[in-house]
């Protein structure tokens, strides 16, 4: 027993050893390993990251996939990735409310890109408007469910990896070109989606009030019982208006959303008669095998089931 436990460890010394000089090589300035700590704040923002930078950074998501970016209490763990990260991505317009404590408890040394920034913003009539809920007004931060806003998303990103990153600047520049030119189609593809719509029927209720600027570049309405964030429960006065617009408005289906309680949405259909037409994803991806692993794949996936439960 003892000659085999000295085999072992030979053998596991021999094979450190050989890994050894190898390790050392890749951080030895032979320009193979120049992956940059990128700290994405939510899983769309991840995506892009990745789309952006693709072998040339190393994302981390601090809300994963079907995670809810508007109640999110920071690990311990999150600050030591803030703490790592040379970059931090993150939407702004008030998303993310947990931020400022983390990257100070983190020593504050990444340097923050804030991707929404010149987004025209949704006006807080649009907001009044549509949610059932008037008793707040926070500006909307929802601003990627417009593709034609994931592009400004997009280019900020870029321009932020490549003012960290400068030897990067061609291959995210290039990256960028091909992502942003997939974003144009896929906009166009939401537009012919929506014409095939007969247009009064092209209303719905959601769980929050996530998809006003969906709603302000392609013309669907949504009407939600709660407000732009998920922070706090609808009253039974949110859900009994919302109830009462389903039926004034004649609203053809109401969906659930990947990230909030289906109870809620369950019981206005219950006591509405509406159609539960599906699951739209509103704030995170879904994971690798789900609907919507990419915010391409998201974008898509709700145009489906919105056509499909709103045509005739
Ligand atoms: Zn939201």
């Amino acid at each position: 027993m003892a000659r085999s436990c000295r085999l072992v460890f030979w053998a596991i010394a021999i094979v450190l050893a050989a890994l050894a000089p190898a390790r050392a090589q890749s951080h030895g300035g032979d320009g193979s390993d120049h992956r940059i700590a990128v700290v994405a704040s939510f899983s769309i923002l991840g995506d892009f990251v990745k789309e952006v930078g693709g072998t040339r950074v190393d994302v981390t998501t601090l809300v994963g996939t079907n995670g809810d970016v508007h109640v999110f209490t920071p690990t311990p763990a999150d600050v030591r990735k803030v703490a790592a990260a040379k970059l931090v991505i993150v939407n702004g317009l008030g998303l993310e409310g947990w931020l400022p404590r983390l990257v100070q408890a983190s020593g504050g040394h990444a340097t923050i890109v804030v991707a929404s920034r010149g987004v025209a913003l949704r006006g807080a009539d649009a907001g009044e408007r549509h949610s059932a809920r008037h008793d707040e007004d926070p500006a909307d931060p929802h601003a990627w469910q417009s593709v034609a806003n994931a592009k400004i998303y997009v280019t900020n990103i870029r321009d932020g990896l490549i003012a960290a990153d400068p030897p990067g600047e061609g291959l995210y520049r290039a990256h960028a070109a091909a992502y942003l030119s997939k974003l144009d189609t896929l906009d166009r593809e939401v537009r012919d989606a929506v014409e095939r719509i007969p247009p009064e029927r092209r209303k719905v209720i959601s769980t929050h009030n996530a998809f006003g600027y969906f709603e302000a570049a392609y013309g669907i309405a949504f009407i939600a019982p709660q407000g732009v964030s998920t922070d706090s429960e609808p009253s039974a006065r949110d859900i009994a208006m919302t109830v009462t617009q389903i039926r004034n408005a004649k609203i053809p289906a109401i969906f659930l959303e990947n990230l909030s309680d289906e109870r809620l949405i369950r019981r206005i259909a219950a006591e509405s008669g509406a159609r539960v037409g599906g699951t739209l994803y509103s704030d995170s991806l879904s994971d690798e095998n789900g609907d919507a692993p990419t915010y391409i794949d998201m974008v898509r996936h709700n145009i489906k089931a919105l056509t499909s439960a709103l045509a005739d």
